[in-house]
């Protein structure tokens, strides 16, 4: 069997060997719960571990361990820090019908958040962005009110991979008394974080972006007082998180969280100038080929085309039965959204939206697969080209 091309580490990546290493003990050796410690061994080792994560995480986005609660990923923490800090900013300054501003290319987990507030009663507001998938931060001044309270921007989109003015837009929320939440789903472990520079009150990570297991993640809370819990039970995480720790994910997190930001710099370079070659031979192999968004103000691993004359569906079939994998839009709506909102929202219409494709490098992508992938999907193109007339 030939090997598989994996580009579609936006989606999800596979568990790096070493974190997979580090958490095998805590599923069935130190198998205990963290809020027996006192009074059990095992207890006591899984603590340890799920502390040890705690710091490493901090320390890949430039926080402090108590300022980092533990989640089952990404869709939790931008939930939780939508629903828990606008409510809890509303009752503590008062506010009637506070504000919740966010973007038209945020994530489903985001954007759904800012929905339910919306049906609870407070007021959202969605600024749009450019043509180049890049967020105005004026537009963003326009939209914020004396009752804004929280104004929630993502760090890089997560089908265009387009880095938004993160610092500009906290340095204007605060101006104006409202907090920050930044989803950082797929920056973190990829670019530099750091939620100091980035001015975040709150931000997002989730482990399976960046070589670690699915169903675990972190919220950084710069005051974790300015949330209310969206899980109430056992007293878990400082009493802002009910539910019993997944000591094994918490590990692979941590582990996970500490091999990134160890490679970070050279895996940027290596997969920048992958993702170059890439794009080049495809668009020369192929031709009528347009970048959707900025390219460079854009992550390194990512690269979003479009196709003139081509259908993404039948492509992306043909590409798998070939042995690349890619995707449409976000792997989070696929099969039920027809067409991604965040291409709508860059000005693409419905039709060049369906032709569209992610590619996205990770951490095991070779130099040997990207001149087999771009030869692959010119190949494909043509023949798909051909066949429609
Ligand atoms: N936010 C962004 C930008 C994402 O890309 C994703 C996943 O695709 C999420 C949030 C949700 O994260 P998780 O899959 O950990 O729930």
């Amino acid at each position: 069997m030939t090997k598989v091309i994996y580009l579609d580490n936006a989606a999800t990546t596979p568990v790096d060997p070493a974190v997979f290493e580090e958490m095998r003990t805590y599923f069935s050796l130190e198998f205990g719960n963290p809020m027996t410690a006192g009074h059990s061994s095992l207890g006591d080792a899984a603590l340890a571990a799920v502390e040890k994560a705690r710091s490493e995480v901090a320390a890949l986005v430039g926080a402090n361990p108590a300022q980092i609660a533990f989640t089952s990923g990404g869709t939790e923490s931008d939930n939780w820090a939508i629903k828990g800090a606008v409510e809890r900013l509303a009752l503590d300054r008062g506010i009637r019908k506070a504000q919740v501003v966010t973007t038209a290319i945020e994530h489903a987990a985001v954007l759904g958040s800012v929905a339910t507030m919306q049906r609870r009663g407070f007021a959202t507001s969605i600024v749009r962005v450019g043509q180049n998938g890049i967020l105005d931060p004026e537009d963003l001044r326009r939209a914020i009110r004396p009752e804004t309270v929280l104004v929630s921007v993502m760090h890089a989109n997560n089908e265009t991979g387009t880095i938004q003015p993160v610092a500009e837009a906290a340095r204007i929320a605060h101006e104006r008394g409202a907090l920050l939440h930044v989803d950082a789903v797929q920056t973190a472990g990829h670019v530099p974080v750091d939620v100091a520079a980035l001015g975040a009150d709150f931000l997002s990570i989730s482990a399976h972006k960046f070589g670690g297991p699915k169903g675990v993640g972190a919220l950084f809370a710069r005051d974790m007082r300015n949330l209310f819990p969206l899980l109430d039970g056992g007293g878990q995480e400082q009493g802002a998180r009910g539910s019993t720790h997944n000591v094994p994910g918490i590990v692979g997190l941590g582990a996970a969280a500490r091999l990134a930001g160890e490679g970070l710099p050279g895996e940027q370079r290596r997969l920048a100038a992958l993702r170059d070659h890439l794009h080049e031979m495809i668009a020369q192999r192929a031709g009528r080929i347009r970048a959707n968004g900025d390219m460079k103000r854009r992550l390194p691993q990512n690269l979003n085309i479009r196709i003139d004359g081509v259908d993404n569906e039948p492509l992306l079939m043909a590409m798998s039965q070939a042995g690349v994998i890619a995707s449409g839009c976000s792997a989070c709506t696929a099969g039920k959204a027809p067409v991604s909102h965040v291409l709508l929202a860059i000005g693409l219409s419905p039709g060049e939206a369906r032709s569209s494709i992610r590619l996205s490098l990770g951490t095991q992508t070779t130099e040997e697969d990207i001149e087999r992938a771009a030869g692959i999907i010119a190949e494909l193109i043509r023949l798909l080209r051909a066949t429609k007339g």
